[in-house]
């Protein structure tokens, strides 16, 4: 029986068709975060201390993105042989809120552009002790 991997981070993000990464929302003044965050709003004009979970956009225009051409040191674990990867800085299409994610196996820089829509979905990375390896999300551009 083939178990589904499981999230590389629990709580990160939700998993299914449609995945979405979890933040939380200040209460009174409305402040996204991600990761989510407890204790008191990071707004210096804000003293509440509550927040809500909540699903962020699943989209959002691709601000900038660099290329990893150097295997990164450990407790990464990268494929043999190393591929490089491109790495991507969204704004979230609601929140405005910049997020990195490492950009879909397949899709390199020459591919990417800023201004592109980008899509979350979630891919399996290679684990040291899930040989199925684990969850994490990537950014995608929206074809
Ligand atoms: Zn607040």
């Amino acid at each position: 029986m083939t178990q589904a991997a499981k999230p590389v981070l629990e709580g990160f993000f939700t998993t299914g068709e449609s995945p979405a990464l979890l933040g939380s929302r200040c209460v009174k003044c409305g402040t996204f975060y991600f990761p989510s965050v407890e204790g008191f709003c990071r707004n210096p004009d804000c003293d509440c201390s509550q927040f809500e979970s909540v699903e962020l956009s699943r989209t959002g225009k691709l601000w900038s993105f660099t290329n990893a051409c150097y295997k990164p040191p450990e407790p990464y674990i990268a494929k043999e042989p190393f591929e490089p990867y491109a790495i991507a800085a969204v704004e979230l299409a609601k929140e405005k809120m910049i997020v990195l994610g490492q950009v879909v196996e397949g899709v390199g820089v020459e591919q990417l552009k800023a201004g592109l829509e980008m899509e979350l979905v979630l891919e399996t990375i290679p684990d040291a002790v899930e040989p199925e390896g684990k969850l994490t999300w990537k950014w995608k551009p929206v074809a």
